[in-house]
């Protein structure tokens, strides 16, 4: 069966136009490194600039609705951008993009324009701030309170893991809002006591610091200290935030799926196996590699298969219940499987990392296999999707239903 995607003539033209403004734009020193540990102060500036300049071009997010700052463009396009953009070393913007569905979903016009529009035009950014020491995997025990003062909210609490450029050692600051649930209401029941809000990183009381984990992404220690923030920076009633954050958690678990998955994970392992065979190494010939091999090449096929399907249930405004949450678990036990299989063909040479002039593929096996390590974390823990996904197939105690997205609650694409 042939995978590939067909292009017609004029998306294979737009696939030039991307190309053509790559070159153009895009120098060698600027390109996405291979180990994210590696992406400078001066990389984060340059993309700035540069992912503005792409929301002009409506690049930035291709498919959400123009009238607020979106691209207004079809799947077909977002597919090709991120092909290229891949290709090209173009990263992606620094912006935590699952809250742009909850903005469209439960924001009103004003806050749409106060939060959703500078957003899609990649003039502000946002990290999600969700996790506390106590409330990982049981997100609803939320310790983190809000207390109204007149028309304000005064914010106290204590947040960990929380992902996103800037570096907060560059001296930048940190990006433009935070957001999450907060505990509005200690007295109410659960899953109706909290409120969902943006927080600006430069209230006073806000302290941002570095936590480094395996994977090389930067993740950050969150303080509130009696933040104050202003009414209108509440999306969704007080008692709504974890209706609220259950939309964004859709996108987060695989309800949007993916336009283009990548696998070069596989594409490298299955060149190494050919170039060792080549020079007559006889461990490429085993069959047990061979066999490896292959059982890598039917996993990433099935696992694209998930996301695109997903992908192309979201842009078609079809309801999706089992097949996003079920792609994210597939896809995160993928990388497990593939990392195992890493070491299984490439064995010390795969966990060589890009300082190693002899690691295979510039150290890409090694920071593959360090990120699926944490990506089983990160999102919600892999066991928490698999409880998840046995609740929306049917197969647990309790049922659960998809919370509403752009795709399924308004008239508005994304
Ligand atoms: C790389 C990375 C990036 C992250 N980025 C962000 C971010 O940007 N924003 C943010 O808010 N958070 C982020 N997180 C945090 C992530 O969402 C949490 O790690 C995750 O929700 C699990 O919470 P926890 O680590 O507190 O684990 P815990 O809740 O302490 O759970 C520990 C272990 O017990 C298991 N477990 C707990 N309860 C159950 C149960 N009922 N059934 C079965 N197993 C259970 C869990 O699966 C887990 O393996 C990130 C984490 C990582 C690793």
């Amino acid at each position: 069966m042939d995978f590939s995607t067909p292009y017609t003539d004029e998306q294979q033209a737009f696939r030039a136009e991307v190309q053509t403004w790559i070159q153009a734009n895009v120098p060698d020193d600027m390109r996405e490194p291979i180990d994210p540990q590696d992406f400078s102060k001066e990389q984060y500036l340059f993309w700035r600039e540069k992912h503005q300049e792409l929301a002009v071009k409506g690049w930035l997010y291709p498919t959400y609705p123009t009238e607020y700052g979106g691209g207004g463009l079809t799947a077909d396009h977002e597919t090709i951008l991120q092909e290229e953009f891949y290709k090209g070393g173009v990263p992606r913007s620094p912006n935590s993009d699952i809250v742009l569905a909850t903005l469209l979903v439960w924001g009103t016009e004003e806050q749409k324009e106060q939060f959703l529009r500078p957003m899609l035009t990649g003039e502000y950014n946002s990290w999600q701030k969700f996790t506390e020491p106590q409330s990982g995997a049981d997100l609803a025990n939320y310790q983190s309170t809000a207390v109204r003062d007149g028309d304000d909210w005064i914010l106290n609490g204590q947040n960990v893991y929380v992902s996103g450029r800037p570096n907060t050692e560059w001296g930048l600051g940190g990006p433009t809002y935070m957001w999450g649930p907060m505990l509005t209401d200690p007295d109410a029941p659960r899953h109706r006591n909290l409120g969902f809000f943006m927080i600006p990183t430069d209230a006073e009381g806000v302290t941002m610091r570095e936590q480094r984990l395996i994977n090389g992404w930067d993740q950050h220690f969150i303080f509130l200290d009696n933040v104050r923030v202003a009414g209108d920076h509440l999306i969704g009633g007080d008692h709504q935030g974890w209706q609220v954050a259950q939309t964004t958690l859709e996108g987060e678990h695989g309800g949007r799926g993916q336009a283009f998955p990548r696998d070069e994970a596989m594409d490298n392992m299955l060149q190494y196996i050919q170039v060792e065979a080549k020079k007559g190494s006889a461990r490429a010939t085993d069959d047990v590699v061979r066999q490896t091999a292959v059982d890598s090449y039917i996993d990433f096929a099935v696992n694209n298969l998930l996301l695109q399907r997903t992908y192309w249930m979201y842009t078609t405004r079809q309801a999706i219940i089992t097949e996003g949450i079920v792609a994210n678990v597939y896809r995160r036990e993928n990388a497990w499987r593939q990392s195992a299989r890493i070491r299984e063909v490439m064995g010390l040479s795969g966990m060589l990392g890009v300082d190693d002039p002899g690691a295979p593929f510039g150290g890409q096996p090694e920071v593959y296999q360090r990120a699926a390590f944490a990506q089983g974390h990160a999102g919600g823990s892999l066991n928490i999707a698999r409880v998840t996904a046995a609740r929306r197939i049917g197969i647990s105690r309790t049922q659960e239903r998809p919370a509403p997205t752009p795709a399924t609650a308004t008239q508005h694409g994304s």
